[in-house]
């Protein structure tokens, strides 16, 4: 029998990732499955053309802060 893992995250998205540092962060182990060969999750299907529609300020990761201008739109060049 393998060794016994508490913790499993399903899916390496946006909350996948952001589970797995936090339960890092607090030294526990678990493991982070994800079905695609790439991590970041659902914005991988969406057309090219497609941009957030989100202000950068709010872009910010666990471990991950953004630092870039914070009323801009990343692709879209529109301020908030
Ligand atoms: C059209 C559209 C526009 C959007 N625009 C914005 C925006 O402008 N700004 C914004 O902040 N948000 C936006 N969102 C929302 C954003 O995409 C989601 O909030 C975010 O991707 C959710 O992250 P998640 O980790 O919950 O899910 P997902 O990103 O869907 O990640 C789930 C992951 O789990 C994996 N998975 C699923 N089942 C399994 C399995 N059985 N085994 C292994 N892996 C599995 C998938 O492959 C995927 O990688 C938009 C969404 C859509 C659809």
């Amino acid at each position: 029998m393998g060794p016994i893992l508490d913790t499993l995250i399903v899916g390496a998205g946006q909350a996948g990732l952001a589970t797995s540092y936090w339960l890092s962060r607090a030294g526990v182990e678990h493991q982070l499955l994800e079905r695609r060969e790439t991590l970041g999750g659902a914005w991988q299907d969406r057309w090219d053309a497609f941009c957030l529609n989100t202000p950068n300020f709010s872009l910010a990761l666990p471990g991950m802060p953004y630092d870039g201008p914070p009323r801009k739109h990343s692709c879209c060049g529109m301020t908030s």
